[in-house]
């Protein structure tokens, strides 16, 4: 990272950071086409976990390429100033790479699923293997990551 000043080093940071986002965004490549979109996600033990419908473009090009890099954003707010080149964005963020695969596994499928809904709600959902043999669930394992903030009067973000 070009300003070092503002890697997060802690990777307990790294993970608040992931567990604070609304949203995932999933850069995929298709030959030299890059794609990018946003999703739901849960994360848990280093794995973002996904879920969609069975076909689509994303769905397609994580077959032919299963490499992504993933972006997740928190803390994030315009900072004005009197002069233009002084205005700035407060914000952390999390960059990483990692590879998808699809889970075929119906009881983990169920256990990826109610990981998505433990993000979003504390409401506990029961599925059956019907409900998730509509959709495919993707787990990400993740090969890098790096997080930055920026704002922040100081590393703790206080
Ligand atoms: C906050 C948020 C959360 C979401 N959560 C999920 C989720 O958990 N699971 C899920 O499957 N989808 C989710 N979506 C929708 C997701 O972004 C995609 O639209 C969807 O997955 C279909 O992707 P696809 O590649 O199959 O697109 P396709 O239906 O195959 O369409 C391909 C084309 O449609 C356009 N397109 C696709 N998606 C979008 C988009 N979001 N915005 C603008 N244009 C688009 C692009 O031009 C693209 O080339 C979410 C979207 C948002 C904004």
């Amino acid at each position: 990272m070009r300003r070092a000043e503002k890697k997060i080093t802690d990777q307990a940071l790294v993970d608040l950071v992931i567990r604070n986002s609304l949203v995932c965004r999933i850069a995929m490549c298709d030959g030299g086409m890059p794609y990018i979109v946003p999703l739901s996600f849960g994360y848990e033990n280093g794995h973002i976990y996904l879920h969609s419908a069975r076909d689509g473009e994303k769905i397609d090009i994580l077959k032919r390429n299963p490499r992504v890099c993933f972006e997740f954003e928190t803390d994030c707010e315009a900072l004005p100033a009197e002069q233009a080149c002084a205005f700035t964005m407060r914000y952390r963020s999390v960059i990483g790479y990692g590879t998808a695969s699809f889970i075929e596994d119906a009881p983990e499928k169920i256990r990826a699923v109610q990981t998505i809904m433990s993000h979003y709600t504390t409401r506990d959902f029961t599925f059956l293997e019907s409900d998730v043999d509509k959709i495919v669930v993707i787990r990400i394992d993740i090969t890098e990551i790096s997080g930055k903030q920026s704002g922040f009067r100081n590393a703790a973000g206080s």
